[in-house]
């Protein structure tokens, strides 16, 4: 067997395309606010990009830029702001932060309802219950994958490797939420190899070079591939070996060109429907 390659860069340039349109029949610019503190070169270039996807998009974005050494509290109050003003309808602080400030005191002061990270503890909370308007937006890019993939979710047996916070959880809940059977598998879960075969769908987030192997991969199974890791060489490769498992795969993303493009473009859809929902009530 030889797996279909999911095509991510081509599904987030239609996602962007209807966001535009979505956004040209508004009555308003939907407003993302992307805050940068410091000058840390793969942020300025994720800050960069966001910035120019979403004025593409039709969003009135501002990326507010901070230096390396601003205070917690001056931070906080930047936020403050964003969450009072009735333009902003986004808002992301762009992570890591420097080591002076504590990143869950900044995700908290963040207005839920402009959390378009879906960082926040009420959003987080929501997403478990299944209620969530505003999830983090790479789980929510895997999960339009594998919509675009045709697997049928519910009842399937899936697995997730890793379980933080920005991927591996928000995958679950949002795998949970369209009735899969979920494992969530990490650094001590025992023979993950046999964890793997037993799974009709595979999603990858453990940040380590080509670890899934082909023989981990049942036969037939769809897998998502969220890893992105730079090998000394300067290749870019995911935490799949994408070759091997294609071998077992019936469907597979590709690294680049998978789950990464949809990142941006969830954050998008996420700004128009903060908007939407904040802007519809009385
Ligand atoms: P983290 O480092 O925060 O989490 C990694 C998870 O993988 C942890 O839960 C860890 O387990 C688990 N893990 C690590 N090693 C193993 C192992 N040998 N066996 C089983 N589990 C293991 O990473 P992130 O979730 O932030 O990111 C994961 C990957 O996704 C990275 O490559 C990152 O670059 C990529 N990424 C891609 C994005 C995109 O836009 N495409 C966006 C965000 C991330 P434990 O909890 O026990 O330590």
């Amino acid at each position: 067997m030889t797996a279909k390659i999911l095509d991510g860069r081509a599904l987030a340039a239609s996602l962007r395309a209807e966001i535009l349109a979505r956004a040209n029949t508004l009555s308003y610019r939907p407003g993302l606010a992307v805050v940068l503190v410091g000058e840390d070169p793969a942020s300025t270039v994720y800050v960069r990009s966001k910035d120019r996807a979403a004025r593409e998009a039709g969003l009135d974005a501002r990326t507010i830029r901070l230096p390396a050494d601003t205070a917690q509290s001056a931070l906080l109050a930047v936020v403050q702001q964003l969450n009072e003003d009735p333009s902003v309808d986004g808002i992301l602080v762009q992570l890591p932060l420097p080591p002076h400030i504590a990143a869950r005191a900044v995700i908290e002061a963040i207005d839920p309802a402009k959390d378009v990270d879906g960082f926040h503890p009420l959003n987080v909370g929501r997403l478990q219950d299944n209620l969530a308007v505003l999830a983090p937006c790479t789980p929510r890019g895997c999960m339009k994958l594998l919509e675009l993939s045709g697997v049928n979710l519910s009842g399937a047996r899936a697995i997730v490797l890793g379980r933080s916070s920005i991927v591996g959880r928000p995958v679950a809940a949002l795998l949970l939420g369209q009735n899969a059977t979920v494992t969530i598998a990490h650094s001590r879960t025992h023979d993950l190899p046999a964890e793997c075969r037993r799974a009709e769908v595979v999603v990858a987030a453990v940040g380590r070079p080509e670890m899934v192997r082909g023989d981990w991969i049942s036969p037939g199974a769809t897998v998502i591939d969220v890893g992105i890791n730079r090998l000394p060489d300067g290749r870019l490769v995911g935490d799949c070996d994408t070759a091997a498992c294609a071998r077992h795969a019936s469907v597979i993303t590709p690294v680049p060109g998978g789950v990464g493009p949809m990142t941006i473009a969830c954050l998008l859809e996420n700004t128009l429907l903060a908007a939407q929902a904040r802007r519809s009530k009385p």
